[in-house]
């Protein structure tokens, strides 16, 4: 059956914008998925390690007929094709997809939580999800606005 999914793009290595743009149209390839909604790219400010480039975040919203365990498999490859390589937490990478929600789904294995169980606390993450849905409900953390407005200022600016 259909699903309406949220996933959050970043990068900050080898053109960003570049790697968000191509990272859509591959997500857009995904056999039984299309991608309805994008958000425009924002540049946000390192979290942790802040010796490093600047961010660029977006969101989507796609469609489609697919496992969670799947639509991991198959983000995890597109990261992999764009050259991410593994190393530690909170590096600098070429692409990094969160898949965010999944229609109401609260699930946790090893490999998958959704919700994405920091979204709510990352500006980079809620400003451009805001942008594509503003009806949005995070299971078991709440409305979207409300997140939003509870935020500190992370340094994240439309571009
Ligand atoms: P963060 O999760 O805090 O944004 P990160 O994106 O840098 O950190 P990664 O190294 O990309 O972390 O991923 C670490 C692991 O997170 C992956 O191996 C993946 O299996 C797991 N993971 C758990 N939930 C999710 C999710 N909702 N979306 C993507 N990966 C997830
Ligand atoms: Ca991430
Ligand atoms: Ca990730």
């Amino acid at each position: 059956f259909m699903s309406k999914i949220y996933i959050a793009l970043g990068s900050n290595l080898d053109e960003p914008s570049e790697q968000i743009y191509k990272a859509i149209n591959l997500i857009d390839a995904i056999d039984d998925l299309s991608v309805t909604h994008i958000s425009s790219l924002y540049k946000t400010k390192p979290i942790g390690k802040i010796d490093q480039p600047d961010f660029i975040n977006a969101a989507i919203e796609v469609e489609g007929d697919i496992s969670p365990e799947n639509l991991h498999a198959a983000l995890q490859d597109i990261e992999t094709q764009a050259g991410r390589i593994r190393k530690e937490l909170n590096e600098p990478r070429t692409l990094d997809l969160d898949i965010l929600l999944i229609d109401d789904l609260i699930m946790k294995t090893k490999k998958l939580t959704v919700p994405h169980p920091r979204m709510h606390q990352r500006q980079f993450v809620i400003v451009p999800l805001f942008e594509i849905n503003q009806k949005l409900n995070i299971p078991g953390i709440g409305p979207i606005n409300k997140i939003l407005k509870s935020l500190p200022d992370q340094g994240v600016v439309k571009i």
